[in-house]
């Protein structure tokens, strides 16, 4: 099995939560999921963004998502070539 790497497993994220990926996609992403905290963090922040979506203004996201979104987004730009 090729694992994915975390900047696909980042961009997968809404086509997971949306329930729009095919079996293989999520048997990779969760797999990715099992072995990286960091994507595990990513994912339980973008599932709380989804269940308060339209909820909650901007304002209201939780505390350290800039924190976990900023390092996703640094993760992913190193992993970019
Ligand atoms: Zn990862």
């Amino acid at each position: 099995m090729v694992y994915l790497k975390c900047s696909k497993v980042v961009s997968k994220v809404s086509d997971i939560i949306d329930g729009e990926a095919g079996l293989m996609t999520r048997m990779r992403f969760y797999g990715h999921i099992m072995m990286c905290s960091n994507c595990r963090r990513y994912l339980a922040q973008f599932r709380l963004v989804r269940d308060y979506a339209g909820k909650v203004t901007q304002n209201n996201l939780p505390d350290d998502f800039d924190r976990v979104m900023n390092f996703v987004l640094e993760e992913v730009g190193k992993e970019d070539d």
